[in-house]
């Protein structure tokens, strides 16, 4: 039977980070968080300057370090933050549909719902520098919804992909989380 590699997909504030730790921790599966693995890098990089504008890394300087990462886990495995383009969304299911069962579970939130849950968030101060200035939470988000949005739409009927389209709108993170570890199961 081949391993499952879920797709943790959605805009931002709807919870990506949150229900991949908690899956980790029921389930040992491998986790891959893009966003951290690329905000680790030398401030001065290149990449870390595009991050810091609230830009996409361009896919070409992103699948050597996601391809990278798969190689380094073993056994089931969650991807935060990959895809979030159509050109990685056709990479990913190019590359490992034969290795992996790919599930994408997109987590379904409308757009008022996460602009107010990235004001909390970003009210409560979670430290993160591309969290501090509003233009660029915007232009986060306008990023998900001009470019990552194709992409789900894509997965939504791509062959070789099970696709789950999760609404985790309930304030209460364990009704949401039940409704994913459901799609998953
Ligand atoms: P995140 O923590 O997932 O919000 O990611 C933080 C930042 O890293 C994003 O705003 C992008 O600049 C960059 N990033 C993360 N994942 C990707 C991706 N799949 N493609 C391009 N850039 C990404």
């Amino acid at each position: 039977m081949k391993q499952k590699m879920i797709l943790l997909m959605g805009g931002q504030g709807v919870g990506k980070g949150t229900h991949a730790r908690a899956l980790v921790e029921r389930d040992g599966y491998g986790y891959i968080e893009t966003g951290a693995i690329l905000r680790a890098l030398p401030a001065e990089s290149k990449l870390a300057k595009i991050i810091a504008r609230g830009e996409l890394v361009p896919d070409a300087d992103l699948f050597d370090v996601i391809a990278d990462a798969i190689s380094k886990t073993s056994g089931n495995i969650i991807v935060d933050g990959f895809p979030r383009t159509i050109g990685q969304a056709q990479w990913i299911v190019k590359n490992y549909a034969d290795k992996f069962d790919i599930r994408v579970i997109y987590l379904n939130v409308p757009q008022d719902i996460m602009l107010a849950r990235i004001q909390k968030r970003i009210r409560e101060g979670g430290g993160r520098a591309d969290d501090a200035d509003d233009a660029i939470v915007r232009r986060r988000l306008d990023n998900f919804f001009k470019t990552t949005m194709p992409a789900i739409e894509w997965l939504r009927t791509a062959d070789g992909v099970r696709f789950s389209d999760v609404d985790v709108c309930d304030e209460d993170f364990n009704v949401n989380f039940m409704r994913v570890s459901n799609a998953i199961a």
